[in-house]
């Protein structure tokens, strides 16, 4: 039974259907050099050049190299993403915060903790069968949002990341990441709860942990967020 004949059999059909054409990255080697250097102006968004073929060591190389959007001037390194990179799981954030960026993982503070028990809640652990990446890879100033143009500067290298990983489901924490992926206007209470559509890939959106951590009276949505993706899983897995 193919994907989308399981999709209707559990009357799940796709909310979404994508896309604008992706924006492209720039080739490594057109990249500038890790080095943080205040004076030097980023390039301006969007720059065009072609990122499929990226193989994951050239993918690393050119974000931690890159320079195309505002958020590389304050950074201590670029967050690439963390975890098995043939995972069936693909746990998509807003972007790095202050211990990320310190240490160049994702989810890693508080709200990290909870990632994990999230994960742990439906038999999941960091690194295995789960990858996790952010939808921006360098920390914005003061932890504020990320603006539209940064999230959509920097989304083809996680769009890359996706083609690379292939996951079987991709779960969305918080609107930040949920808009990048689904190139629309989301407001997660209204979309949690149902199966969207990344490229073929089923996705659903939920709380990000940050915000959870703030919102105790929303964890219950959040559980029901938790079963509602293992239940897909299994659908998806076929058992
Ligand atoms: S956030 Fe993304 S696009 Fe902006 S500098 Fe960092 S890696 Fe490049």
């Amino acid at each position: 039974m193919t994907q989308d004949e399981i999709l209707r059999e559990m009357g799940l059909g796709p909310v979404w259907k994508l896309r604008a054409k992706a924006a492209a990255v720039p080739a490594a080697e057109s990249m500038a050099p890790a080095v943080t250097e205040p004076q030097q102006e980023p390039a301006p968004p969007a720059a065009a050049a072609d990122k499929t073929g990226l193989s994951w060591d050239e993918l690393a190389s050119t974000v931690a190299a890159c320079r195309l959007c505002r958020l590389c001037e304050a950074r201590k390194q670029a967050v690439l993403g963390v975890g098995d990179r043939h995972a069936d799981w693909l746990f998509v954030g807003e972007g790095p915060g202050a211990e990320e960026d310190l240490r160049g993982e994702p989810f890693v503070g508080q709200a990290g903790k909870l990632l994990d028990n999230m994960l742990a809640a439906i038999g999941l652990r960091r690194g295995a069968d789960v990858y996790i990446a952010n939808a921006v890879k360098c920390r914005p100033p003061e932890n504020r949002t990320p603006t539209p143009e940064e999230t959509a500067t920097c989304r083809p290298y996680l769009e890359r990341q996706i083609e690379l990983i292939q996951p079987k489901l991709i779960v969305a924490l918080g609107r930040p990441a949920a808009q990048t992926l689904l190139q629309s206007e989301v407001k997660i209470g209204a979309e949690r709860g149902k199966l969207h559509d990344y490229r073929g890939i089923p996705l659903i959106v939920t709380y990000h942990p940050a915000y959870l951590l703030r919102t105790l009276q929303d964890k219950a949505r959040a559980w029901e967020d938790l079963c509602f993706m293992r239940r897909t899983m299994k659908t998806l897995k076929g058992n």
